[in-house]
Parts: structure tokens; C-alpha cells; sequence
């Protein structure tokens, strides 16, 4: 599918709840969000049936995201249904972790190709404080776990936040000495909960540059991968570089996303939505509304004027 810009979009990001065990300061509320009628959510049955029409129409690569997807009943039969469509090459999912331990198992046996972990703090305090409640250890066995039975290369995304984790840039950089893991800084995002945060929480991720100068520029072997990838001298991992605000990467933009009540979207940073939920139910043409939105997608995100998603990163699927 190329969208009106001769870009190819192959790549799926679906949301499958808008629930999570955490309430990550930059993401939720503390009281958490509204919750939605169930029959607002799309049932697993209808994913499966949303993912098939994305495969015909050439999406190869899936990413499980929310909320917190561990969290959705029946994510392993989910898991289960996608992987058996032929056309996709790579089935990934993004998590916070807490459940990772007792999960990775039955996910990698459900067809699960590898994961993105996201943890923002290595200090135990800093990780409760920013998650609200998450307990570090958790997640550090969940990934000890998910390396054990192979969900890999893993992923870690750590969101680089001023006065809360810049003091952890050296340390994080240091896990990609001795493993071969990527540890991926991601720009604080003006979305919902932070759009009102004060500049001082926003870095660019130039500043993780010059936190460990030694790191030199790598080629990606992903052409179309958000990250910026760096090394250390004799580092087995990579480091990357995600900075959405800072440094635009629309022109290689692959992507389109499903919210979990079925809104297609095609930009992170747009509210604009195409509702796939009633065309589903109402038994319209899937194909046709999927092809009219990627024909809207636009060259670039306009983040930097001032024009903020209204919705948390929690409802439109990180
Ligand atoms: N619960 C899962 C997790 O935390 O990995 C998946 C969903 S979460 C919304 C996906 C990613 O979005 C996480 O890595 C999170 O740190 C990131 N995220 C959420 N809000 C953000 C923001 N305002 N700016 C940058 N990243 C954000
Ligand atoms: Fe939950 Fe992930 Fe948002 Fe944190 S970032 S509140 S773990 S959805």
C-alpha cells in the first residue's frame, strides 16, 4: 500500500485496550482514564478479522501495543489467530514488563516474534515514583525471562525526561557494552497528560550525545526505523535515538495505527480517526475506508506548532 506521498505503509500498530496496571506520570491520569463500555472495544474476533484485510492489502508487520497489552484477556489466543496469517513477517509487542515474567513463555508459543520493553528509570524509588505504584524488579525479570525463552533482539524504550531520569543516561548506554540489546531514548512527547508539563522536563535527545560523546553513528539495518542507531566502542548493543520533536523522520513514516475501539489513524500526532469499528459492524467495506485513510496521510506531523493530540499515548496506542 503506498499512501498518496509514494510512501509504503506495511506496518500496523494496534492498540488492543486502553487499560494498563500502571499509571506512568506522563501517560495517565492518576486516577486512571474513563473506562469504555465493552462493546466500545474491538472483540478479539474482529481484530483478527481487521488484521486479515490490512494483510491483503500488504501490511507485513505487527506491533501489539495499548494500554498495556499483557493486560488484555485472551492476548494469547489473539496471538494465536494473527500469527496465522502467512503475510506477516514480524509480530512484535510493547510492554511495560510487570506481567512479562509469567507471560513470555506462552507468548513466544503463541507466535510472538520478539519485544520492546519500557522502563524509564533504573533506580527502584525513580521507577515507582514516575510508574505510580510499579515495582522495578518486576519488569528487570521480566526481561531476563523474555531473553531466556528467545523474544528477541529485545528492545528497551526509555522516554528521556529533564530532572528525572537525565542523571541515568550513562548507565542505561552501559547495558549495550556486554549484551546485544538496544536501548532506545525516545523525546518526551507534548500529548495529553504533558502537554502542560513545564520545558524543563523536555530534552532533546542530543543531549544523550553529549552525555557519552564515545558513542559513534551506526547504519541501521532498518531502513525505515524511527531510531537513529549509535555504538559504543566494542559495544555489543546499539543505542537509539528517537526524537519525533527534534528531528522529523515523516519522509520514511511506514506506519498506521488502530486504537482499540477500532479508530484507524494514520498519525500519532493527528486526531483525525476513520471508524473501522462501524464499517465492521455495519458490514461495509473495510478495504475501502483503510485505502481512503492512507490516501489522507499527510507528509508530515506539525507537533512543533502547537497542534497536541488531545488523547493520552494510553487511548491512542503508544
Ligand atoms: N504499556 C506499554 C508500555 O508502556 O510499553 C505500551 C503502551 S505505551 C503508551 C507505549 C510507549 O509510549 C511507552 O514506551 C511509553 O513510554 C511511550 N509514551 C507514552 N506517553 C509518551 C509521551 N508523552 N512521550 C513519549 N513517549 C510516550
Ligand atoms: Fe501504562 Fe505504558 Fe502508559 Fe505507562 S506508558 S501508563 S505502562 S500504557
Amino acid at each position: 500500500m503506498k499512501d498518496s506521498y509514494g510512501r509504503e505503509v506495511n506496518y500496523l500498530r494496534l492498540s488492543i485496550t486502553d487499560r494498563c496496571n500502571l499509571r506512568c506520570k506522563y501517560c495517565m491520569p492518576e486516577g486512571g482514564i474513563e473506562k469504555l463500555e465493552h462493546d466500545a472495544i474491538l472483540s478479539l474476533e474482529e481484530i483478527d478479522e481487521i488484521v486479515g484485510e490490512f494483510v491483503e492489502l500488504g501490511i507485513n508487520k505487527v506491533r501489539l501495543t495499548g494500554g498495556e497489552p499483557l493486560v488484555r484477556n485472551g492476548i494469547i489466543s489473539l496471538i494465536e489467530k494473527i500469527s496465522r496469517h502467512s503475510g506477516i513477517t514480524d509480530l512484535a509487542l510493547t510492554t511495560n514488563g510487570i506481567h512479562l515474567k509469567a507471560m513470555a513463555k506462552d507468548l513466544k508459543n503463541a507466535g510472538l516474534t520478539r519485544i520492546n520493553v519500557s522502563l524509564d528509570s533504573l533506580n527502584d524509588k525513580k521507577y515507582a515514583t514516575m510508574t505510580r505504584g510499579g515495582k522495578l524488579q518486576d519488569v528487570l525479570e521480566g526481561i531476563e525471562m523474555a531473553k531466556k525463552v528467545g523474544l528477541t533482539p529485545i528492545k528497551l524504550n526509555v522516554v528521556l525526561i529533564g530532572g528525572f531520569n537525565d542523571d541515568e543516561v550513562e548507565n542505561f548506554v552501559a547495558l549495550t557494552k556486554d549484551e546485544s540489546i538496544d536501548v532506545r531514548f525516545i523525546e518526551l512527547m507534548p500529548i495529553g497528560e504533558v502537554a502542560s508539563w513545564s520545558l524543563h522536563n523536555f530534552l532533546s535527545n542530543d543531549y544523550v550525545l553529549k552525555k557519552v560523546p564515545s558513542l559513534r553513528k551506526i547504519t541501521a539495518s532498518e531502513p525505515a526505523s524511527p531510531a537513529a542507531y549509535y555504538q559504543l566502542p566494542g559495544g555489543k548493543g546499539r543505542v537509539g535515538l528517537i526524537s519525533p520533536i527534534s528531528c522529523k523522520f515523516c519522509d520514511t513514516c511506514n506506519r498506521i495505527r488502530l486504537t482499540s475501539e477500532g479508530q484507524l489513524k494514520y498519525c500519532l500526532h493527528s486526531n483525525e480517526e476513520f471508524d473501522l469499528r462501524t464499517v465492521l459492524r455495519n458490514k461495509g467495506s473495510l478495504r475501502e475506508i483503510i485505502e481512503h485513510s492512507i490516501s489522507q496521510k499527510p507528509l508530515e506531523h506539525s507537533i512543533e506548532e502547537g497542534n497536541f493530540v488531545s488523547k493520552n499515548m494510553v487511548q491512542v496506542g503508544g
